[in-house]
């Protein structure tokens, strides 16, 4: 499996062997409880310990996050599940862990939560590897590369190098990159963690999550967490997840060589500012992400001058959803600093990009900047915006 291709690879990943009038996905089991009787020995008791569909999805998962070697995979509820089961199985009140502070939304709840817990946070950003100066005495590292939404990147074989050195465990927030674009467990990191409702999945109809880990002992204290706390996926939701990887590699080239295309277009419009992309090669993140990524994602982050423009922007866009989330089939974009949890300029957008044709989508955003720009100062009402809703 290790020599081959990334779309041979997904398209095979966590098949079981071929069975005579069988097909080659086989459907979601819905179970709660298995035909059981003697000693309760797996491989299937109850729905909340085991189901053949996570299976098959935890071996596929595996294939991809690091082909060729034998790995475990845990799939969860959502992305913050299986976040919060890497953290909360391995610390213990009066451990230190190291988060990034410009990495997901939810990260300063989990951090309020842990020091809740007697757990001490650090935090420093994503850029610059900056979290190489608080891992004195820390038990575990969270890094989130490419961060979430500001797309910086950091060195993962370094940090990774002096987490360890200093007795650390490092876990890394893949959701961006997806394991086609990167894989954190080749680059040394202990847990390899992600939203699976973003890229991977790929359609933005399901929430899931998964870690896998190289180590056993990690591996079984993540499988036992989310036994104890049941945050597990639905049947249906694992077997979409599965029958979607099969086409991962497609949709993420495709959203991958439109991202380039539309940073190299964005980079070219005077009325956008602080344009980041890790793929694009002036980014101030690219020699990095060179050297560690695969792909570079189908997330672009701009600004436009605040937060009128930016609106009016999103309001004439009629290919892209004004939406949250990202790494899904249709074009999304948000004004992200709507949430109030990012430390990001009003004006900021988060860019998603599907896999539509790229001429249609980067026509699409030129006339949307066109008329955001157009409209500057003329239109203060908002009556611009609602009469350019589609
Ligand atoms: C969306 C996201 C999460 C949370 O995932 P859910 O599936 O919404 O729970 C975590 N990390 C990153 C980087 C994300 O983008």
């Amino acid at each position: 499996m290790s020599t081959m291709g990334d779309g041979t690879r997904a398209v095979r990943a966590g098949l079981p062997e071929p069975e005579q009038y069988g097909p080659a996905l086989p459907g979601p089991v819905f179970a709660a409880h298995f035909h059981l009787s003697g000693e309760p020995v797996g491989p299937y008791t109850y729905g909340r310990d085991t189901n053949p569909t996570w299976t098959h999805l935890e071996r596929a998962i595996g294939e991809l996050e690091a082909p060729g070697e034998d790995v475990s995979t845990t799939v969860f509820a959502s992305g913050m599940a299986a976040i919060t089961a890497v953290l909360l199985s391995q610390v213990r009140t009066g451990d230190t862990v190291v988060l990034p502070d410009d990495g997901y939304q939810a990260l300063p709840l989990v951090r309020e939560q842990l020091t809740a817990f007697g757990v001490e946070v650090r935090t420093a950003p994503t850029g610059g590897d900056a979290q190489l100066a608080l891992l004195e005495g820390a038990k575990l590292l969270w890094i989130e590369s490419p961060s979430n939404p500001g797309l910086d990147v950091c060195d993962i074989r370094r940090l990774v190098a002096a987490a360890h050195d200093a007795g650390a465990l490092v876990a890394v927030d893949n959701t961006l990159a997806t394991p086609i674009g990167q894989r954190p467990l080749e680059l040394g990191a202990d847990f390899s963690v992600a939203s699976d409702t973003k890229g991977m999945t790929g359609h933005g109809d399901i929430l899931l999550g998964h870690v896998t880990c190289r180590d056993p002992g990690p591996a079984a204290d993540v499988r036992r967490w989310r036994k104890v706390v049941g945050a597990i996926p639905g049947p249906m939701e694992t077997w979409l997840a599965h029958r979607s990887l099969a086409t991962l590699q497609l949709r993420v080239d495709r959203q991958c060589t439109t991202a380039l295309a539309l940073a190299e277009y964005l980079a070219e419009r005077a009325e956008v500012t602080g344009l980041r992309y890790p793929g694009l090669p002036t980014d101030p993140s690219y020699g990095v992400a060179v050297r560690q990524m695969r792909r570079f994602g189908s997330v672009v982050s701009f600004e436009l001058a605040d937060r009128e423009t930016a609106e009016r922007f999103l309001a004439a866009l009629r290919l892209v959803d004004d939406a949250t989330s990202f790494g899904g089939v249709r074009s999304t974009a948000e004004r992200r600093g709507r949430w109030g949890g990012d430390a990001v300029p009003e004006g900021f957008i988060r860019f998603s990009v599907g896999a539509e044709d790229p001429e249609d989508l980067l026509a699409d955003v030129g006339r949307a900047l066109d008329e955001a720009v157009q409209r500057a100062g003329g239109v203060s009402d908002g009556s611009a915006r609602a009469t350019l809703l589609p």
